[in-house]
């Protein structure tokens, strides 16, 4: 792990994320110790620790680092879980779930993004993470049910196959809205039965697939 810039980490966690509400013990470990500049291009390394999203090439992004933990929180990682993330697009949120001492299997649609998210993963010495390029929408079977789903990109409404692969008691959480602005949501499984609660305004690319928006449009 690149120990380099902890400082920075710390005053991102202090400022952005305690300030505002985190407080998942190990959560805010792993925002401390992943570092974010491993997974930014390096024409924006500069600001790997600022309070906001980065472009990262073809058209996507690394998410706001508060937006990163909140949903990280919301997920609930235990130790051992194995968490099923959608949309894997830099690798620096499948490092922060594989920080919290769990299992991830990422899957990402554009096989270039793919690609730099397997060297960005290395290059930060992460082994527990499996990324997988197809359309996520259709989920992952082979390695479900998984404790933990999580969407990173704005769906427009959250993909049956995903529901269907959330072992009993795990949670998914997901962007759900229209094209422009989502509401963040989290869904807990007990059996057959569903609870979804809301969580706020958030702000996403795209989900594209066939259980999600259908093509990649402007909004
Ligand atoms: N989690 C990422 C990170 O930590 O950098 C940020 C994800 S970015 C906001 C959304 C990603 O979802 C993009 O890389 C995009 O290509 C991907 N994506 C969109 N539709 C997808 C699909 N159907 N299956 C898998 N990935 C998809």
């Amino acid at each position: 792990m690149d120990t380099s810039r902890a400082a920075e980490r710390e005053e991102m966690v202090e400022r952005q994320i305690e300030a505002r509400g985190v407080t998942n013990s190990r959560v805010l470990h792993a925002m401390r110790t992943v570092p974010r500049h491993v997974f930014v291009p390096e024409s924006h390394s500069r600001e790997a620790y600022e309070d906001y999203p980065l472009p990262i090439g073809n058209g996507q992004t690394i998410s706001q680092p508060y937006i990163v933990a909140v949903m990280t929180e919301l997920l609930s990682p235990e130790i051992g879980d194995t968490i099923l993330e959608i949309g894997t697009g830099s690798g620096y949120q499948a490092a922060v779930l594989a920080a919290c001492n769990t299992t991830v299997i990422s899957i990402e649609r554009i096989p270039q993004v793919a690609e730099q998210a397997v060297k960005n993963l290395a290059a930060a010495d992460v082994t527990n993470v499996r990324v997988i390029v197809t359309d996520g929408t259709l989920g992952y079977s082979d390695e479900g049910p998984y404790n933990g789903i999580l969407i990173t990109a704005g769906t427009p409404e959250i993909p049956k196959p995903l529901l269907d692969e959330l072992a009993d008691g795990g949670r998914l959480v997901a962007p759900v809205g229209d094209r422009a602005i989502q509401d963040l949501v989290r869904v807990k499984r007990e059996g057959e039965t569903y609870h979804t609660q809301r969580y706020g305004a958030v702000r996403f690319v795209p989900l594209i697939g066939t259980y999600g928006w259908r093509n990649e449009e402007k909004w």
